[in-house]
């Protein structure tokens, strides 16, 4: 495989890109992750900021972007240290950029790509539910019926993140109740039939504007359609739609290790019979992030190999944000379990990592299988 991460001299974009970045997360993000966490604000403004930085621009082949998928996550990283709620909005941006750009439809590109790249629109994504159904974990939650220029879809998706009124989403339908025919289509919320409720109040993640969404003889128009078949196309853009995830982990767990060091100087004497310390998680940290941007480099590479290599990475930042938050609370003791405290709010993001799809247990049944694909009996 082509090892070519690039070092960041290499990518004068990419170096640009990443310190306006921290200037956004430091100036603006900063001051509201509380208010992000605690009073369920979404942070519109900032998003908007990040999109007009380059933040989504960047990982679109070129003339839009520099085609660096390695750069997105290093952008996720950086706001999810501060803010991971703020940092799943990235990805479920950067998600549906994914989507339009790799659809090849040149209708929907035309209308919808340079405004969501801007951040000008914004919009995420549905796919949890066809991820799963693919996976052979659920059934697929909504149904599709061909009509004349394209589909009626009707259903319920019941967790969507960074919607709302104006805002739109990748989804999937099956069509005619026949679960080997899908299409994938932008899901435009403020279209007649789309009706947008609140969800039930989670621990965490409260200002990702996470809503259901309800389709009630919704018109799909085939200039909206992003897939069909869509099983080629899922294979195609997985490996990037997962490890793009990985930003949130880095960041969530980068922000844990600083609040460790934080108190070392007092805590310390102490703190060193703990497990997990601040620099063994660092070099743990920094191996998976320099395997990260290494796969970064080929995200649409189709060998088995690259894929389960993709899985296990993804894992890890799952099994990495655990196991460093809840040390960081440890290390920090009662003032990390101040409700306003950030080692206790990262505990709750990091758990979000584990069980947004795919969530642990969904990697370790795709790893398995294809393990066993992958391997001679
Ligand atoms: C804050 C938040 C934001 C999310 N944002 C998105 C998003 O943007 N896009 C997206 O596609 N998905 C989103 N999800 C869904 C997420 O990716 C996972 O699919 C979800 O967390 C469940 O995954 P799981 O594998 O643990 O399934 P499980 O929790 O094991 O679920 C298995 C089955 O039980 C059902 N189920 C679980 N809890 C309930 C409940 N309370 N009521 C009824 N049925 C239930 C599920 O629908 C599923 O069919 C979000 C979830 C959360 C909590």
């Amino acid at each position: 495989m082509k090892i070519p991460d690039a070092p960041m001299e290499e990518r004068p974009h990419a170096g640009l890109l990443l310190q306006r970045v921290r200037e956004i997360a430091a100036g603006k993000l900063a001051p509201l992750t509380e208010k992000i966490d605690r009073e369920g604000y979404y942070p519109r403004e900032v998003l908007q900021a990040l999109g007009a930085a380059g933040a989504y621009r960047v990982q679109m082949a070129a003339p839009r972007g520099n085609a660096d998928y390695a750069a997105a996550i290093q952008a996720m990283a950086e706001v999810s240290s501060v803010c991971m709620s703020t940092g799943f909005m990235m990805w479920c941006q950067n998600a549906c950029s994914l989507y339009i750009e790799q659809s090849g439809n040149a209708a929907l590109i035309e209308r919808r790509l340079d405004c969501h790249i801007n951040g000008d629109t914004l919009g995420g994504t549905g796919m949890s539910n066809p991820m799963k159904t693919f996976a052979g974990i659920e059934t697929l939650l909504l149904q599709g019926r061909p009509v004349h220029g394209g589909y009626v879809v009707n259903g319920t998706l019941p967790w969507v993140s960074n919607i709302g009124p104006g805002h739109y989403l990748g989804a999937v339908c099956e069509i005619d109740n026949d679960p080997s025919r899908h299409v994938m289509f932008l899901l435009d919320c403020s279209a007649p039939g789309v009706t947008l409720k609140h969800c039930p109040t989670f621990s965490g993640m409260e200002g990702t504007s996470t809503l259901s969404v309800r389709a009630t003889n919704l018109f799909v128009s085939e200039a909206e359609v992003i897939a069909d078949p869509v099983a080629p196309y899922i294979r195609r853009i997985k490996g990037a739609f997962i490890l793009q995830q990985t930003g949130m982990a880095l960041g969530v767990v980068q922000g844990a290790i600083d609040s460790m060091w934080a108190v070392e100087q007092q805590l310390g004497h102490v703190n060193r019979f703990l497990d997990n310390r601040p620099d063994d998680l660092q070099c743990e940290l920094d191996d998976l992030k320099q395997r990260i941007l290494r796969l970064a480099a080929t995200p649409f590479e189709s060998d088995g190999e690259y894929f389960l290599d993709v899985l296990d990475a993804r894992a890890h930042c799952g099994e990495l944000s655990l196991r460093a938050t809840q040390s960081a609370l440890l290390h920090q003791g009662a003032r990390g379990y101040l409700m306003n405290a950030a080692p206790q709010r990262r505990i709750r993001e990091a758990h979000f990592v584990a069980i947004v799809t795919p969530a642990i247990k969904h990697l370790r049944k795709e790893i398995a299988r294809l393990s066993a694909q992958e391997l001679p009996a």
